[in-house]
């Protein structure tokens, strides 16, 4: 039977995907200087997880000397993507993109699972209204669930502690004619609108116009790390027509998706706006001297995520913004060059290793003198509050935002 058009554009996708995995990994010397910086190479001391030789396997599965087995696989989900290696390879070795084709690659390669068709068909529904914000409350239930076979899975010991999220409102905001900024949503905007409500009163107190078109879709960070490039390709021109020409910029409040909407590919983004965690915005784009911030008397420790560290290198301005609070002293939450284990759907499917890297965290946590810790990602934030909790360790787990918003008057609620 001759091919047919999907088998040839199937065909062309590999070829792609092969090539550009072959010119990428071509910088790695194999030198080595990564592995102490990889956290689950620290866990095994293995080096099919570390990620020299994750490179090694992609490359080889690109050359086709490799199948693409389900150890080879396995190798590849492991990764928590957390790009610690990235920021510390002297041949600037792109592993982002390594990972992204490499996964791609493997999902086109790759023997189907269950487990695959399963974690497709989650990811696919992110975007239908309220998803996430069920799934989250169905997470909790689960942890609370009485029985104690259901209590004891990995998955459940994972989940308990999740604290319970208020939904307020989303505060209106109108200013779609000459706006400034557009504000990004994100799948988790029904489980985060006190930072989303923080976010546009903030944005609005330093003399911003902000606009929140409705239709947005999820960043496609779930499904880039999934291999699954055909639902974030969606996502993307979802967003592309949400944002296009409506502002001079773009902000999220979730470092996570920042980096996301950063690696959008060149198709169509001319009238895209420049996507900006919100701290770098406001660091560098807005007056913060209108804010007018009360004191506060506390130590506030701040974990760097991997997104806000090492893919976009901007971890500074929540430092900076934190420090205009009269009277309070913040630190860096000891071990910010290790991931929590969160990384987006991470902590779901490998629970052991998610849970370890986190119970590191929040015994430093609860070591340190902070009266709260931080954390400008929310996946993040959820993952380090129920380390928190399950090690016994009443610390709150805030958005920066959150804290800022706490010293402005009511006056500056421009809202
Ligand atoms: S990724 Fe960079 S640091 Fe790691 S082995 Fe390759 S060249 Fe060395
Ligand atoms: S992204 Fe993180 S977990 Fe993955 S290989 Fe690099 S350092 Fe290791």
């Amino acid at each position: 039977m001759p091919p047919s058009d999907n088998d040839r554009s199937n065909d062309k996708a590999l070829a792609a995907l092969a090539g550009a995995l072959r010119s990428a990994t071509d910088r790695c010397v194999a030198c080595g200087l990564c592995l102490p910086h990889c956290p689950t190479y620290g866990a095994s001391l293995n080096e099919n997880e570390s990620p020299r030789g994750r490179i090694a396997l992609l490359r080889a599965t690109a050359e086709g000397t490799l199948k693409a087995t389900p150890t080879v696989v396995a190798h590849i989900d492991r990764c928590l993507g957390c790009l610690a290696c990235e920021s510390v390879c002297p041949s600037h070795v792109e592993y982002a993109s390594i990972l992204k084709n490499g996964r791609a690659l493997l999902v086109r390669e790759a023997p189907t699972s269950w487990r695959a068709s399963l974690r497709r068909r989650l990811i696919r529904g992110v975007d239908l209204r309220g998803a996430v914000t069920v799934a989250y409350a169905a997470a909790r239930l689960l942890a609370r669930l009485p029985w104690p076979r259901a209590r004891r899975g990995p998955l459940a010991t994972v989940l308990q502690g999740l604290p319970a999220r208020p939904r307020p409102a989303l505060v209106r905001t109108n200013d779609a004619d000459g706006a400034c900024v557009a504000l990004f949503l994100g799948c988790t905007a029904g489980l985060d609108r006190p930072t989303l409500n923080a976010a546009i009163r903030i944005l609005r107190a330093t003399g911003q116009r902000v606009h929140v078109p409705r239709e947005q879709a999820c960043c496609g960070a779930l499904a880039t790390h999934a291999g699954l490039t055909d639902i974030a390709d969606r996502q993307r021109l979802r967003n592309l027509r949400a944002f296009e020409g409506r502002a001079p910029a773009l902000v999220s409040i979730a470092s996570g998706c920042a980096a996301e909407l950063r690696s959008y590919g060149p198709a169509g983004l001319d009238r895209f706006p420049e996507v900006f965690d919100i701290h770098r915005y406001l660091v560098e784009r807005s007056d913060l001297g209108r804010l007018k911030l009360a004191p506060r008397r506390q130590t506030i420790a701040v974990h760097d995520p991997c997104s806000l560290r090492n893919s976009l290198k901007g971890e500074r301005f929540v430092y900076e913004l934190l420090a205009r609070i009269p009277g309070v002293r913040i630190i860096e939450l000891p071990g910010n060059g290790t991931c929590c284990g969160a990384a987006g759907d991470y902590f779901l499917r490998e629970p052991g290793h998610a849970q370890a890297l986190a119970a590191t965290k929040a015994a430093a946590a609860a070591a340190s003198e902070a009266d709260i810790i931080v954390s400008a990602n929310i996946g993040c934030a959820l993952h380090l509050s129920a380390a928190l909790s399950r090690a016994g360790c009443a610390l709150p787990v805030l958005h920066p935002l959150l804290v800022l918003d706490q010293q402005l008057p009511p006056s500056q609620d421009a809202c």
